[in-house]
């Protein structure tokens, strides 16, 4: 039986679920949502960060290594050091997202 070859190694890790909602290091509210869009570069992806409560959104591409977590970090730096405005600029160039709901979430899981 083929029994054995399933049977690969594999780093078993506690499975704790990324969390879906950030402390917003602006507001403080538990609102925070990384999500992540697909680019047309090669290991890229497009970070999306938004605040449900202040209306934080920033957006700027990353390595598509990068989960939620990594994300936010960058995002929480960004703020403390002012530099936040430099990913909402992205919005302003004219830039519609029309996207549906969801379908960036889809696109790359995490774990
Ligand atoms: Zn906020």
């Amino acid at each position: 039986m083929g029994r054995r070859r399933k049977r690969r190694k594999k780093i078993v890790k506690k499975r704790t679920l990324p969390p879906r909602y950030f402390q917003c290091p602006r507001c403080g509210s538990m609102t925070l949502t990384v999500d992540f869009k697909k680019t047309d570069k090669l290991r890229i992806k497009r970070a999306i960060v938004r605040c449900g409560t202040c209306g934080l959104h920033c957006e700027f591409e990353v390595p598509e290594v990068l989960d939620r977590v990594d994300v936010y970090n960058k995002v929480v730096d960004l703020v403390y050091e002012n530099r936040l405005e430099e990913c909402m600029a992205a919005e302003e160039e004219g830039v519609e997202h029309g996207e549906a709901p969801g379908e960036a979430e889809e696109a790359i899981g995490g774990e």
